[in-house]
């Protein structure tokens, strides 16, 4: 007889306790507690990671010496353990190139049907191979665009904003700005333009020279005086407008450099293949009458019609039917999963992580495999109520075809539908650790310690995770149980005509000066409507990039380039908002260099610190020489990383701890530095909790020590690389950096499902910081699944009634208890029940 558990025993991974756990295979075992109890230590930190360490010693014997250094998980022995798939939302990041067709493989299969069962213009010569009917490959991209379907121009409206001024005045807004910019507005000048008459007046051949000629003169300049300065005559060459802002686009090393240049071009969809991608002759290519590129931008529900009629033909197995049949096929777990409203064209980084997940959850049903764990990392993030059904069936065939499912969750719905429970906790870090209850759901009502326990108990006909007071002291307070007057708004936004992706001419409002929940299925536009079209308008009123609202490099709206703007008729009530402030759970930072300390400013506090002690003084260290960013202090060999990457197949991103400084990131004479008895890299191992004590006495840190408490994060370490946050904890992070600024004015808040990661008791937290933020006069518009939180919002905006095409509608809207009743959508069944 074999065991039918995996047991583990004396798991150490972070801040587990020495943990023994038994957990049965073939079961779908769910992984609740607290942010920073240590769920994620467990299921993906030891469990995941100790069954691809094995899988990697196994098949890659090469790759064992790079495992050795990345380390094995900190536990005694683990048996009965299958070889494990991980579906994790964080650090699984896609590449810019990826799209819903490359992640679910569908864009394969639709290839092999063009180039297999496609209908041919009458004079081709041959079938074309599959690779062919691919934008990313040499074979089939457009030669024009090279497979991105959009070409980058400069125009004189873009390069001249403003025709009134004169160059001298800056009319060319898209040249350099400082030394270089003047340099070539001398060199005009000595070319004999005249350089203060307004832009408009000027003829148009000169004004076509200056901006798009691809001459590139050389002149000596006589430069002129400035601020008494004397400046000797030099050489210079002259590049026109269009040649500095395309070559900096395309060639700069400088991502501020690239972005500013950026905002000169217009993006066009490319003529030649007419935004399409691929060559003529396999656009030429058709299925149904439709060319490949027809298919791929179809809303999957669509497709899957389309090519039914061929996956039903009766008769001979023909190469098209079975093809389609298997695309059909995969299609329609999607569309069960509430995706099917993506088309495969849609690129993989306008995705949320949710609809990533799921993806790729669909994804693997069709895998085959069987006797492998996957471990799940909250499947139910932005699936509306409407859909967990679906998503528990789509486990369970998982389970039926012979796998064990492994599942971090906080949905109470979810997790009451589990085979196994382990509760992990009670509280984060220290204070956590420990396994409170392993077995089935229902035995937890035994655990007085366990926090999950009232949530998962307490009005079980409610739903989702927020919502019901417990004794635990959290009294709830606006976020609670709906039995709140809805708070009076203080004016209206008012946005007609809105044209963007799929809301279609809508008119929507939003009160100000209360907390506004939208909801809907996934796809029904909501995060168009409020992070797309809301933030557009209200930073487009703004002016300019809006206070808090911070590109962080590279991952803000990564990938869109070609982002197309809000069409609106009209925009009233703008005014009244003085500050934009979006809160989202993009990461951070990409690399271990940026982390906790360092995003929220805190860092600058810790370093003038320790630049202030005597011996700091007596050696000359500023406050430079605390940054592992500065070649003065840091560690070399890694650079002051701490990390050094470690190239291993399949496993993207893997680091290994640096061998000169063991992670410390630091060179030794730093070390030596301390303050109370630490150095600055047992400062950086602190947790926020321990740090808030130790630096009691350091007002600026305290402050941004003190609201990462409030929103929960007491948990997190203040070195804790960018890289191992979740996008909860980003987004919380980025929350708290908000709170710590003081402010006056209105801020209007956007939050797209902050409660994503979140246990019912973070969620509690989270809401009464929103709720404080809204009694104190701002606006609060959350995009949310938790009718819990729904329930205590004061105004309610419901879409649909479905996703994509068959949404973008405002279903409902209202106070709460005014929307659950409301005939024909989604929510109001169960937000009624939420409000009990
Ligand atoms: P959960 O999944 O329950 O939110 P985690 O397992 O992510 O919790 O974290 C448990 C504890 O381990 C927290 O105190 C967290 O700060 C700490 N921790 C997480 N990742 C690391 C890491 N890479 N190195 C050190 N400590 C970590
Ligand atoms: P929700 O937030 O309700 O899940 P979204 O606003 O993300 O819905 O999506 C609404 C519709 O707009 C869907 O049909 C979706 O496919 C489409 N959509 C969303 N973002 C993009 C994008 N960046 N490019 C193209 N279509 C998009
Ligand atoms: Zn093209
Ligand atoms: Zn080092």
């Amino acid at each position: 007889m074999t065991d039918a558990y995996v047991r583990v025993r004396g798991a150490r991974e972070h801040n587990l306790r020495a943990v023994d756990v038994a957990i049965p295979r073939d079961a779908f075992c769910v992984f609740t507690g607290v942010s920073g109890s240590g769920k994620s230590s467990l299921a993906f930190g030891t469990l995941y990671a100790e069954a691809q360490r094995r899988y990697f010693e196994s098949v890659a014997p090469y790759a064992r010496r790079l495992i050795h250094q990345v380390g094995a998980p900190r536990v005694e022995e683990i048996t009965g353990l299958p070889p494990a798939v991980a579906l994790e939302q964080r650090r699984s990041a896609p590449t810019s190139r990826s799209s819903v067709g490359t992640v679910t493989t569908l864009s394969n299969s639709l290839r092999m049907l063009f180039s297999r069962a496609g209908d041919y213009p009458a004079d081709s010569t041959g079938r074309l191979d599959s690779d062919a009917f691919s934008p990313n490959t040499a074979a089939g991209a457009c030669p024009e665009c090279h497979g991105l379907g959009r070409v980058h121009r400069v125009t004189e409206d873009s390069l001249v904003p403003d025709p009134a001024l004169s160059v001298r005045e800056g009319a060319i807004a898209a040249w350099p700005g400082a030394w270089l910019g003047k340099n070539l507005r001398d060199i005009v000048a000595t070319l004999g333009y005249d350089i203060d008459r307004p832009w408009r007046d000027l003829p148009q051949q000169d004004r076509d020279w200056i901006l798009f000629t691809e001459e590139r003169p050389v002149v000596t300049v006589h430069p002129e005086r400035e601020a008494g300065r004397i400046q000797r005559p030099y050489k210079g060459q002259y590049q026109s407008a269009r040649h500095y802002v395309l070559h900096t686009f395309s060639d700069s090393q400088s991502e501020t450099q690239r972005r500013r240049v950026e905002r000169f071009l217009v993006s066009e969809a490319c003529p030649a293949c007419d935004g399409r991608r691929l060559r003529p002759e396999a656009l030429a290519v058709t299925f149904a009458g439709h060319d490949i590129a027809a298919l791929a931008g179809m809303p999957l529900a669509a497709l899957a019609a389309l090519l039914r009629p061929t996956a039903e033909g009766t008769g001979e197995e023909s190469v098209a039917g079975t093809l389609a049949r298997d695309l059909v096929a995969r299609i329609e777990v999607l569309t069960e999963l509430g995706l099917g409203y993506l088309s495969m064209d849609r690129p993989a980084p306008t995705l949320s992580a949710g609809e990533l997940q799921r993806l790729r959850l669909a994804t693997q049903l069709r895998s085959g495999l069987f006797g492998v764990v996957y471990v799940l990392d909250e499947p139910s993030a932005g699936l509306h109520p409407a859909d967990t059904e679906s998503l528990l069936t789509v486990l369970a065939r998982l389970k039926e075809a012979g796998n064990s499912l492994f599942v971090v969750e906080h949905d109470m719905d979810v997790v009451r539908r589990a085979d196994w429970l382990v509760d992990v906790g009670p509280r984060a870090g220290e204070h956590g650790g420990r396994v409170l209850h392993s077995g089935p759901v229902d035995g937890l009502a035994a655990v007085d310690e366990s926090l999950t326990r009232r949530f998962l108990f307490d009005g079980r006909g409610g739903t989702g995770r927020g919502g019901s007071d417990g004794p635990d002291g959290a009294t709830g307070g606006p976020g609670g149980d709906g039995a709140r007057e809805p708070r009076k708004p203080s004016g209206t936004v008012r946005l007609s005509g809105i044209h963007l992706h799929n809301l279609r001419g809508l008119d929507a409002e939003f009160p100000l000066g209360v907390f506004t929940a939208v909801t809907g299925v996934s796809g029904s536009g909501k995060s168009t409507l409020v992070t797309r079209v809301l933030a557009d308008a209200v930073r487009e009123r703004l002016g300019g990039d809006a206070a808090g609202d911070r590109p962080e490099a590279g991952a803000e709206d990564g990938g869109d380039e070609a982002r197309p703007t809000a069409d609106l008729t009209a925009a009233e009530g703008l005014d009244a908002i003085d500050r934009l402030v979006r809160v989202d759970q993009k990461p951070i930072g990409r690399t271990p260099r940026s982390n906790l300390a360092t995003y929220t400013g805190l860092f600058d506090a810790v370093r003038k610190v320790f630049a202030a002690t005597d011996e700091a003084r007596a050696r000359g260290y500023k406050a430079g020489r605390f940054s592992f960013n500065v070649a003065a202090g840091r560690c070399e060999t890694c650079q002051g990383e701490g990390f050094v990457a470690v190239e291993l197949l399949f496993l993207p991103g893997t680091y290994a701890p640096c061998t000169a400084c063991h992670g410390a990131r630091y060179n030794p004479d730093t070390l030596e530095i301390t303050y109370r008895g630490r150095n600055i890299a047992e400062v950086l191992e602190m947790t926020v909790d321990a740090a808030a004590d130790f630096l009691a006495e350091v007002p600026a840190a305290a402050r941004s020590l003190r609201t990462l408490q409030e929103v929960g994060l007491g948990y997190l370490r203040l070195g804790q690389p960018a890289t191992e946050l979740s996008g909860g904890e980003a987004q919380r992070i980025k929350l708290a950096t908000e709170l710590q600024r003081t402010r006056r004015g209105h801020t209007l808040y956007l939050l797209d499902e902050p409660t994503t990661g979140l246990h019912p008791a973070d969620t509690e937290v989270l809401l009464r910081q929103l709720h404080g933020l809204v009694d104190a006069g701002n606006t609060v518009v959350v995009v949310e699944h938790d009718m819990g939180v729904v329930a205590g919002a004061d105004h309610v905006i419901d879409l649909g009634p479905g996703g994509g095409a068959d949404g973008g509608r405002i279903v409902a809207s209202g106070p709460p208890a005014e929307v659950a009743a409301a005939e024909g959508s989604r929510t109001s069944p169960y937000l009624a029940r939420a409000l009990g």
